[in-house]
């Protein structure tokens, strides 16, 4: 086996800062890089003049059931207790996203929403999570009169903001993150472990990264540095988290994904609005709107919102966010992966090319980080 001097990390997000830390801890030297200038990625916060700490790419909200994960983030941060809960205002009626048995009641006359209710549950089973486009192939008159209801109200327009597509047209992965869910459960997410860094994202990172044998370097390019460095870089083994076609000068074409842009506003009242996130599946350009003070309870007269637009990524213009699953897509992922050498691992929402949340961005590292030791 060839031995490798140092271990060069490409991306300062969760996934590059995690896997450098694997390695650090184990013995090795890790110089990770990033062309940014901060670290932590797009989970980056910072604490605002109000005193409010503000999620530059939108809200981040850790949750997880793998014990792994939350045990390792742990060591470096301790979180709040918090339960994430998406309000929609659908009708001007602000009810509870994921839609749930709680919703039923929000937004029909008593009459109607019990009876559907009552379809509800003797159709499936109380607790259970259904997929919109699987919701929508029933032959109930109501429970059909519902789930047009639903794709209508809450999937369609919002799906059309944020993918320029409709919801049958993506990948089913991607809405089935927000089933119709047959409780009376109202967080967004049902997981285990479920929090804020008590001291932010970006301290999470940074103590991630403070390690003797990590050293980083900000506004570094990678095809610069390593041109500048060839002898830096010899007998490196390579961790990339960017995205995989821009490495390769996309010879096999563009992966393409979706960006987000954010307005933000100063007001100077508590409050702007009822919760963390409100979502606007049916008005408005802008899909939903974070006030950031909620997530550690930061105390100021003022409050600081943003409003969130998708739109496509532009090389150059905005940031990837989002990467588009589809089968062409997936092809073209597979045909760089082919041409990777040995000493070079894909990782993050863009190596790999998929949708993850941050605890899978980290599961991704620890078991890279556990394949490559084992393997
Ligand atoms: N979605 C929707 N309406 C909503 C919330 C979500 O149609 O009110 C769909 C939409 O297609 C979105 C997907 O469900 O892209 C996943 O939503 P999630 O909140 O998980 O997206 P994220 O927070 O990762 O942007």
């Amino acid at each position: 086996m060839m031995k490798y001097d140092k271990n060069l990390v490409v991306g300062c997000g969760i996934s590059g800062a995690v896997i450098a830390r694997l390695l650090a801890d184990n013995g090795e030297n890790v110089l990770v890089i990033d062309k940014k200038t901060h670290i932590a990625g797009n989970i980056y916060d910072y604490k605002d003049e109000n005193g409010i700490v503000i999620h530059k790419y939108g809200s981040h909200i850790f949750h997880t059931n793998n014990k792994k994960v939350w045990q390792f983030l742990k060591r470096f941060t301790s979180f709040n207790i918090y339960m994430h809960k998406v309000v929609a205002l659908i009708d001007g009626i602000e009810t509870t996203i994921p839609f749930n048995l709680n919703t039923l009641y929000d937004v029909f006359p008593k009459t109607l929403a019990q009876r559907l209710e009552e379809k509800l549950l003797n159709n499936f089973e109380y607790n259970t999570k259904v997929p919109i486009l699987k919701f929508q192939t029933q032959n109930d008159k109501d429970l059909k009169f519902l789930a047009d209801y639903i794709y209508e109200k809450v999937f369609l327009h919002y799906t059309s903001k944020q993918w320029g597509k409709n919801p049958d047209e993506i990948d089913s992965a991607v809405t089935s993150r927000v089933p119709v869910f047959i409780s009376r459960d109202n967080r967004y997410f049902q997981d285990k472990y479920q929090g804020i860094p008590l001291h932010g994202y970006t301290k999470m990172v940074e103590n991630i990264l403070n390690h003797p044998n990590i050293e980083v370097k900000l506004n570094t390019d990678f095809k610069n540095f390593t041109s500048e460095n060839p002898d830096l870089i010899k007998n490196c083994r390579i961790f990339y988290t960017g995205s995989i076609d821009e490495l390769y000068d996309y010879k096999f074409g563009e992966l393409p994904y979706r960006s987000v842009h954010f307005k933000f506003e100063t007001h100077n009242r508590e409050f702007y609005q009822s919760n963390a996130v409100v979502n606007y599946p049916c008005n408005y350009d802008f899909t939903r709107i974070h006030e950031y003070k909620y997530y550690l309870n930061d105390k100021s007269e003022n409050t600081v919102i943003a409003k969130e637009y998708s739109e496509e990524f532009e090389n150059g213009k905005n940031e990837r966010y989002y990467p588009i699953a589809t089968l062409e897509t997936q092809k073209i992922y597979d045909k760089y992966i082919e041409e990777k050498s040995e000493n070079i691992y894909f990782l993050g929402r863009l190596g790999d090319y998929k949708y993850y949340d941050m605890d899978k961005a980290v599961e991704r590292a620890l078991n890279l980080f556990e394949e490559i030791n084992n393997g």
